[in-house]
């Protein structure tokens, strides 16, 4: 929409304070899931910045997320999902709710570049490790196409609707025996693996290759400013400020983004780091 009548001055104006704001704030959000209207769930994350962004849901709400204009959209795999269903949503994953699609039909898909990486992994709604050799042939198509893996870890939200979810089953460093099996495996460890924020610290500290999301944990309703400053501030300390990605994981765009913004022990460039940069170098690896 251009409104004629406005004065060129302002027209001019807008034009520069809305390139300056985009230029201050370009993200790429990691960890994203459907929604009701995906449209609507475009648009404000346009609208607060995000520019590209990695997205699981259930297979056919999945297709309605396509690349417009600038805006950027990686489609992932959600496996195994537990009784054939997205937690929370409760929608069927795939047709005839398997809970683990076929490698075939999988390796089809990324081969048309419908599947970009594997993942949100729902091993712990499962009820089994991350390592679970029933895992290990998907992660060995990733490895083979050369495309990132995501593993949700850590805890989760009331009513995700598993019954087989286990607390410990998000311990990251249970990640260690899938690693090591498919040496050079790109992961993400989704959550920052909080609150076993230590043993994600470990992983990454023996497996260069592994990065971390920050979805969750910079929402304010699940772990306070303080908290998720200090895990952040850790993973910095630790030396990987070049492997933080940042994730809205569907709460709030604006507060998740203002979580990070506020952090005051980070550069303007570390953030940038962490809203972007880290997160294009982590998805376009080419061996
Ligand atoms: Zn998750």
């Amino acid at each position: 929409m251009f409104n004629a009548k406005l004065p060129l001055t302002n027209v001019l104006l807008f034009l520069f304070l809305s390139s300056y704001c985009n230029a201050q704030q370009r993200i790429f959000d990691v960890h994203l899931h459907g929604a009701q209207e995906p449209r609507t769930q475009l648009e404000d994350l346009a609208k607060a910045g995000v520019y590209k962004i990695a997205i699981s849901t259930s297979w056919d709400l999945q297709q309605q997320y396509k690349e417009k204009d600038d805006f950027q959209v990686l489609r992932g795999l959600m496996v195994p999902c537990p009784n054939g269903k997205v937690p929370y949503s409760l929608q069927s994953c795939f047709k005839e709710g398997k809970e683990w699609p076929s490698l075939d039909w999988v390796e089809e898909q990324i081969k048309a570049g419908n599947i970009n990486f594997i993942g949100e992994v729902l091993s712990q709604y499962y009820g089994i490790s991350s390592s679970d050799s029933m895992l290990l042939p998907y992660y060995r198509l990733a490895k083979k196409y050369n495309i990132p893996v995501g593993i949700h870890t850590g805890s989760a939200g009331p009513d995700h609707g598993c019954p087989n979810f286990q607390e410990h089953l998000g311990n990251p460093s249970l990640m260690g025996t899938l690693l090591k099996q498919v040496p050079g495996l790109r992961v993400w460890i989704m959550h920052a693996g909080a609150p076993y924020h230590h043993d994600a610290i470990n992983i990454m500290t023996n497996f260069p290759q592994v990065y971390t999301d920050i979805s969750a944990i910079n929402n304010p309703n699940i772990f306070n400013q303080e908290k998720f400053a200090s895990i952040v501030k850790l993973f910095v300390d630790s030396g990987f400020e070049d492997r933080i990605m940042f994730g809205s994981d569907n709460s709030n765009i604006d507060t998740t983004i203002k979580s990070v913004s506020q952090l005051s022990f980070l550069t303007k460039k570390q953030k940038e780091k962490i809203f972007h940069l880290n997160a294009e170098r982590f998805f376009e690896a080419k061996d």
